[in-house]
């Protein structure tokens, strides 16, 4: 069973519609795998979404190349958000499957520039286990890491 189910054929879903252009974005950047447009739902002026051009549902799902990309091109918006906007921190955020709160499940990382007290809330509960837990843990995803023959993608 896949790990995320894709509820939108490659092509159908909105981000790819706004990569092919069949609907309108204010798209900031774009090179052969990535594409940044301003967020319909502002959280802050300045707050872009970067996608992959491929259709990916998730982080898992992307190539190593577009990975990659998607992080260069995160960081080339933030410098630019930072010379346009002047915040006083840029918050980089990337929501994967429904329970990790991704509403529109074609790739994304939003660059959020950031202001103090602007009432943005990433309160995360914070549990601190014993240390033996912490490399319970560590094990869990050193085996795992080692089962991988490679990224997965799509
Ligand atoms: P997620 O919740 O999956 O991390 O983020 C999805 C984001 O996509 C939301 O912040 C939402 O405002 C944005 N969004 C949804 N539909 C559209 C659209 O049609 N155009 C643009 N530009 N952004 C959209
Ligand atoms: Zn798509």
């Amino acid at each position: 069973m896949p790990m995320f189910v894709d509820t939108s054929p490659p092509g159908h879903c909105i981000f790819c519609k706004i990569v092919a252009g069949d609907i309108p974005a204010a798209k900031v950047y774009e090179d052969d795998l990535t594409v940044a447009f301003m967020d319909i739902g502002q959280v802050n002026p300045g707050h872009v979404l970067v996608a992959s051009k491929r259709h990916a549902v998730t982080v898992i799902n992307l190539t190593p190349e577009e990975a990659a990309a998607v992080m260069q091109t995160a960081q080339r918006v933030a410098a630019a958000a930072q010379r346009a906007f002047d915040p006083d921190g840029i918050t980089l955020f990337q929501a994967n499957g429904e329970a990790g709160g991704q509403t529109v499940f074609h790739f994304h990382m939003h660059v959020l520039p950031r202001h103090e007290n602007d009432g943005v809330a990433l309160a995360w509960p914070r549990k601190e286990p014993a240390v033996h837990l912490l490399q319970g843990y560590a094990q869990q995803l050193q085996q795992a890491l080692q089962e991988q023959t490679a990224a997965p993608t799509v």
